[in-house]
């Protein structure tokens, strides 16, 4: 029998993975109080958690069932800009004010900045003079493009940056693009980590993200406390374009799965069965996916309520498909995928959610009015 090996010299993530939760992050050294962070006070009891120290590609990730009124009470000295308020952006930085965080804002379109200001954060009319005010910076931007522009453009974040400042790249873009930020703000004398999240608007209420973060260590140490309110948990990759690379993946899996998924519901139907069985036989066996349970029931009905816009899935397609080609590694599966989602994005569905892509495969799309 063909025995699948796995070449280890092409593993170049396997040496710098360092994976925290809530939980162990009471023993990590890595809970280490920043220069600008008080130290967590957290009261839930130990909960039994994988070694801190363990630089395992394949270490086991514990979800942390810390409570998240054990985040309560965390203090932070610096000021925090956050910059992008969208679907994402929004509730995290909402996160950071419950904490008791100092948070500046700024979004292209102002008004979504009103609410956040309403419960006490700072507006400055420019990247620039967030990143000049603010001690860190997160950015959560659509695409490579805005992130760039907002980074690196005229009033971009750079401009602002700093020796003592740092900037936390959250977009979900390809490795040269964050390569290409790290060094505006390394040119301006300040620290860059890309901490791209996997999880979407309900975990970005919830506090339960998963950040994927590369880039300086000292940065990432320093701005853990603020991914822990953010996140249920975060692994630190080593250099930059890690992150963004293990994201893409991560991503490119996703979107195979859920127009593997719409056809499976379609097919269902067109054979005489009901689809919301189908869902719930998904969900009692081993392929079981919490995005299948999530999303099933609102598919069937043809209600696509936006948590993920399908426009971003199709770009994290896109831009996995660059880096499979940049290694010469076939990604057929991602490829058809990203077809469906070019279909439905032409069709207009892209601002509705990425489920919406089982439009593309029920054949009676109406091309958009020009
Ligand atoms: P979103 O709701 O579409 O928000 C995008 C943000 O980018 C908005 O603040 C938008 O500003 C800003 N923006 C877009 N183009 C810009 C430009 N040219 N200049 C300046 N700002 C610009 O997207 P999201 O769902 O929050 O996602 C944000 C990022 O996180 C994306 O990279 C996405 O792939 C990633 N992500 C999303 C999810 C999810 O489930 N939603 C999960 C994981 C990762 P305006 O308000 O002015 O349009």
């Amino acid at each position: 029998m063909a025995k699948l090996s796995l070449d280890r010299s092409r593993l170049p993530f396997s040496s710098y993975l360092v994976v925290s939760t809530k939980s162990n992050l009471r023993r990590s050294s890595m809970a280490t109080p920043s220069s600008f962070c008080l130290p967590i006070s957290m009261s839930s009891p130990r909960r039994p958690t994988p070694n801190p120290s363990s630089r395992s590609t394949f270490a086991a990730v514990v979800s942390s069932q810390l409570s998240k009124e054990a985040t309560k009470g965390v203090e932070f000295q610096g000021r925090v800009g956050f910059l992008g308020l969208g679907i994402m952006g929004t509730p995290m930085a909402l996160n950071l004010i419950k904490a008791g965080c100092d948070i500046t804002v700024w979004n292209r379109t102002k008004s979504k900045c009103d609410h956040l200001v309403n419960l006490g954060a700072k507006y400055e009319s420019s990247p620039a003079e967030v990143a000049s005010s603010c001690n860190v910076t997160f950015a959560v931007l659509a695409d490579p493009e805005s992130a760039i522009d907002v980074a690196c453009g005229t009033n971009g974040a750079a401009k602002g940056m700093g020796p003592g400042k740092g900037y936390v790249d959250v977009s979900t873009v390809d490795g040269a693009t964050s390569k290409m930020i790290n060094k505006h703000i390394k040119d301006a004398g300040a620290l860059f980590i890309e901490a791209p999240v996997s999880g979407s608007k309900k975990p970005a209420e919830d506090g339960r993200l998963i950040f994927l973060a590369a880039g300086d260590a000292s940065l990432y140490e320093t701005v853990a406390p603020l991914l822990d309110v953010m996140g249920k948990s975060r692994f630190y990759l080593g250099e930059v374009g890690n992150g963004a690379a293990m994201k893409l993946v991560v991503n490119m899996i996703m979107g195979s799965m859920m127009a593997s998924f719409s056809e499976g519901l379609l097919l269902s139907e067109k054979v005489g069965l009901d689809p919301n069985v189908l869902v719930e036989v998904v969900s009692q066996g081993a392929i079981s996916a919490p995005m299948y349970s999530v999303k099933g029931p609102s598919m069937v009905n043809a209600s696509y309520p936006t948590a993920f816009p399908l426009k971003h899935q199709q770009k994290d397609l896109r831009l996995a498909l660059g880096l499979a080609e940049s290694v010469s590694q076939p990604i057929p599966i991602a490829a058809a995928a990203n077809e469906l989602y070019k279909a439905a994005k032409f069709h207009g569905l892209g601002d509705q959610d990425f489920s919406a892509v089982i439009e593309a495969l029920r054949g009676k799309l109406q091309r958009p009015e020009h």
